[in-house]
Order: structure tokens, then C-alpha cells, then sequence
């Protein structure tokens, strides 16, 4: 210790004499001061073993602590692994920019430190939007308190550089010593139950089980045969009906995507839809979707008694693109139906800022004279506060929703009021999955404006959904 209570690093030799009975009879050493190399070296360390951005250990040093970790369980005891992926950081860091994205990571490892807690505890950054939380089985800190934190983590928005994000995650558990004894194995199995937990949002943790690397092994089959699936022109719509709550007179309809593969038979939109937007399919896809559906809408608008509306669904992925709403205005123009015939719907995934490429899109859309519905609301986060700050003219009420309608009394009130308070802020509102004629009257004594669900029509091709214009009754003659 140096006089000034710093802690120096002393590098000591010497050099002894011996006379023949082995006593020294001479002795010189010196000491250098090695504090500047040993602070470098440490640095070094540090940089190969700790990340730069937050200062959390990095994949090197993860894997030394959790092979260590594996080593040292004794019978009973066990190691978990959990692998936790923001949801749509991707978007962010590409419309926002990396600085944007480098102060949401260090505020998302901030937070998912403290829900850690625990001191016995590891987290680490494996890279770009990933950690990896080890934990012991047993121990104070379980893994249903740091589930509960770590959800509880991602509810508040992230205030990052004058604006806030809503940030959701994925995470996945694999177990030491059950699902593997190495870390690379371990590693990999909370990687295929992550990718399980992708898609319910709520950040809910997935334990690894063993049917789930059959499931990895059929996405890794399905992006294959999705490659070329367009040349090979196999996707194709379905035209699903709404209607008018009290009358049941026609609305319109949703386009819903549609893939019949050689292989894997019908394939549904929500397994096939993620896999478009991860590898950037989705962009042509969705083009190829628009046109379609506007050729439809022209051609229906042709023979009806009434505008006709035809819904499509528009993934984030697309909407975060630059230059994608002119596009868009552009395919509308060429196939000659009027902007007012479509309606594009859009989901929630990613709380869009004001300042959002994909609001001012939104925006121009809106200008041009289409609408926007806001769809699948009560599955997400369903801010209502959110919806001031887009152009939205319609909500569309989640199946999850209605399912319980009208028996269940907290349901029925939640709806009751959602739908009151949609309509003081000019919304229209569809209740989508209406299944009963019970959920019906219930829904159209709330004020709700549109039904659409397998009780009104299933999702149908297009020669059908023609047909059904031509000779559509209502609710007189359908119940
Ligand atoms: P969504 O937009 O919420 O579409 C409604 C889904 O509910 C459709 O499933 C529809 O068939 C189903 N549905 C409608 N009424 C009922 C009912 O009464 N009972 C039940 N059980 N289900 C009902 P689908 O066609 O499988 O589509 C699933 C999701 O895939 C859609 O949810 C949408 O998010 C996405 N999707 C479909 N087509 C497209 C598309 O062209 N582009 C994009 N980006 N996403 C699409
Ligand atoms: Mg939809
Ligand atoms: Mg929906």
C-alpha cells in the first residue's frame, strides 16, 4: 500500500550468494513499480471478458463462469440458463440509430440487473439485443421471483434520449444438469425456447422441452421452402366478411394471407408471417398482397349496392420501412381503387413514438384517404392513451376479447367500456372472432359498430367472397 492509501503492484528480484554451507552471505534486490503494466493488463482482461457497452461479461466470460458453474452442482442441485431477446430491437436501432440503441441496451441491462437481485446471480451480454441471466436452482433467488421482476422490468416505457420506448422481451430456461451438461448445449436449448416464447408477447419465460428442437428443426424447414414461394406463386387470399352489428349488412372484408406449400401442406399466417419479416420476405410479399387485394376491391366495388371495404393486414417490419408508404399510394393508384376502399391494419407490436418513421407513414396514408385500423387490441399492451397519437379510425377488438362473451361479467364491462370510450374519440370499433349469436347481441348493445367472425362467414377465396356480395341478406334471413 503506497503512503497515499492507493494500492501499488511491487515486481520484487534479487539475488543471493552462498558461501559452502549455504548461508547467504550476500543479498541485493530491487522492487519496480509495476502498477501502470498490471492496471493495463487488467484492462485487457476486462476488455476480452466484459462488455464494453455495459459492462456486463460478455459470451467468453459466461461460458467460463457457467462451465465452471456445471462442474461444481452436486446431486440435486441445478443450473438455469435464461436467454432473454428483446422484441423489435431491431427496428429501433434501425430508425432510431445505434446511439438510440446502445442507451435502450444499457438502460434494458440496468434493469434486468436489479430484477436479478440476486448477488449469487450471473448476467451477461452474449451480443446486440440478447442477455443471458445464470441462476442457481434452489437458491434465494428462484426463477419465478426474477420472471416476475424481469416482466414487471418491461411494463414502464424507457426514457432514451427524450423519448420513450415500449420494449418487450423474450426469454427462454434451459436446466443444468436436465437438458445438458455443457454450456454450448444449454445455450442452444434456451435459444429454441425463446424462440417459443417470440410471438406471445407479455415476456412470459418458456422452459425447454425436448419437442421443441422438432419444432426448430420444422422452422428451419419452413424458411427453407419459403424461399421461392412467391415465384412459385403459392401464396393466395382469403376474404373474410364484416358487418354491420344491428343489420348485418355487408361492410366489407379482411384479406388473410394464404400459404399452400408442396411439402408442408397449408401452412398458417401466424408461423409463416414471422418467419417473412425475419428474413425480409415479407416486404415483396406484402406488396404482392396490396395489389391483390386492391384488384378485389375495385372489382367488388363494381357490382355492390354499397362502398365495400376491403381490410389488409400490414406487418411493423413493412411499416418501418422507408419509402413504403409511397409505395403503397403508388400500387393503389395504378390498380385505379380509390384509397377510401382500403383499410390497412396494423398491430401494436412496437409503441410507435411520435417522431416514428412508421407514424409519419402512417400519417401520409391516413392523408391520402385510407384508413387504419388498429388490430388486435387487448392482446398487447393496448394503451388507449396511444392511440391519440396515430391516425387510427378503427379498433379492432382481439378475439381473447369476445371469447368470454357475454357470460363473463369482467369481460363484458371491460367491452362495454372500451367500446364507449372508442366512440367518444370517434373510433369505430369490430369485434373480430364473434362466434355465437349471444356474443352478437352483446356486442351490438355495447354500441360496438362491426362483427366479424366465423358466425357471420369464415375466411373465404375470392370467386366466393363475389358471390356473397351479390346475394348478401343480412341478419334477417342469416339467423
Ligand atoms: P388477424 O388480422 O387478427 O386476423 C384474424 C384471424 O382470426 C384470422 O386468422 C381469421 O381466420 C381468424 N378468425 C376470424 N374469425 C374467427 C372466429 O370466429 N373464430 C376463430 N377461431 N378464428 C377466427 P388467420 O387467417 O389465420 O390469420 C392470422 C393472422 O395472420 C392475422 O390475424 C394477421 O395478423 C396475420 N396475417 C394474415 N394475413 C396477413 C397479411 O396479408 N399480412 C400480414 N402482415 N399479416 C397477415
Ligand atoms: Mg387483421
Ligand atoms: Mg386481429
Amino acid at each position: 500500500m503506497h503512503d497515499n492509501g492507493k494500492i501499488v503492484w511491487l515486481r520484487a528480484a534479487g539475488v543471493a550468494l552462498f558461501d559452502e554451507s549455504g548461508r547467504a552471505y550476500y543479498m541485493a534486490g530491487s522492487y519496480a513499480d509495476v502498477t501502470e503494466e498490471m492496471e493495463r493488463r487488467q484492462l485487457m482482461d476486462h476488455l476480452a471478458f466484459y462488455d464494453g457497452l455495459t459492462g456486463l461479461p460478455n459470451r467468453f466470460k459466461l461460458q467460463e463462469l457457467a462451465d465452471a458453474a456445471i462442474r461444481r452442482l452436486e446431486p440435486g442441485t441445478s443450473l438455469l440458463l435464461v436467454f432473454i431477446d428483446l422484441d423489435n430491437f431491431k427496428y429501433i436501432n434501425d430508425s432510431f440509430g445505434h446511439k438510440m440503441g446502445d442507451d435502450l441496451l444499457k438502460a434494458v441491462a440496468e434493469r434486468l440487473r436489479t430484477a436479478l437481485r440476486d448477488d449469487g446471480a450471473v448476467l451477461a451480454r452474449l451480443g446486440g439485443d440478447e442477455f443471458v441471466a445464470l441462476i442457481n436452482g434452489g437458491a434465494p433467488c428462484d426463477l419465478a421471483g426474477f420472471e416476475r421482476r424481469a416482466r414487471r422490468a418491461f411494463i414502464a416505457p424507457f426514457d432514451v434520449g427524450g423519448q420513450q420506448f415500449y420494449v418487450g422481451c423474450s426469454a427462454g430456461v434451459a436446466c443444468a444438469p436436465d437438458d445438458g451438461r455443457s454450456f454450448d448445449e444449454l445455450l442452444m436449448k434456451a435459444d429454441t425456447a425463446m424462440y417459443r416464447s417470440k410471438g406471445d408477447r407479455g415476456g412470459k419465460f418458456v422452459r425447454f422441452m425436448p419437442e421443441m428442437n422438432r419444432v426448430a428443426v420444422h422452422r428451419l424447414r419452413l424458411h427453407n421452402r419459403l424461399r421461392g414461394a412467391i415465384e412459385r406463386r403459392a401464396f393466395f387470399l382469403h376474404y373474410q366478411p364484416q358487418v354491420d352489428a344491428r343489420s348485418g349488412a355487408l361492410r366489407g372484408f379482411e384479406a388473410l394471407l394464404r400459404w399452400r406449400d408442396e411439402e408442408l401442406g397449408l401452412v398458417s399466417p401466424m408461423e409463416f408471417i414471422p418467419a417473412c419479416e425475419e428474413t425480409g420476405l415479407i416486404a415483396p410479399l406484402g406488396e404482392g398482397v396490396l395489389e391483390e387485394a386492391c384488384a378485389m376491391a375495385r372489382r367488388l366495388n363494381m357490382g355492390a349496392r354499397q362502398p365495400l371495404k376491403i381490410g389488409v393486414n400490414v406487418s411493423v417490419v413493412q411499416l418501418m420501412q422507408s419509402g413504403f408508404a409511397d409505395r403503397a399510394l403508388d400500387i393503389i393508384d395504378q390498380s385505379g381503387a380509390a384509397p377510401s376502399m382500403l383499410e390497412l391494419e396494423i398491430t401494436e407490436s412496437v409503441m410507435m413514438d411520435a417522431h416514428n418513421v412508421g407514424v409519419s407513414q402512417l400519417r401520409d396514408l391516413a392523408a391520402a384517404g385510407l384508413d387504419i385500423a388498429l388490430d388486435d387490441f387487448g392482446a398487447g399492451y393496448s394503451s388507449l392513451n396511444y392511440l391519440r397519437r396515430l391516425p387510427i379510425r378503427v379498433l379492432k377488438l382481439d378475439k381473447s376479447f369476445i371469447d368470454r362473451l357475454p357470460e363473463d361479467i369482467d369481460d363484458s364491462r371491460l367491452i362495454h367500456s372500451i367500446v364507449q370510450i372508442a366512440r367518444d374519440m370517434g373510433l369505430e370499433v369490430v369485434a373480430e372472432g364473434v362466434e355465437s349469436a349471444a356474443q352478437r347481441r352483446a356486442l351490438s348493445e355495447f354500441g360496438c359498430h362491426w362483427l366479424q367472425g366465423y358466425l357471420i362467414g369464415r375466411p373465404m377465396p375470392p370467386e366466393a367472397a363475389s358471390l356473397a356480395v351479390a346475394d348478401w341478406r343480412g341478419f334477417t334471413t342469416l339467423h
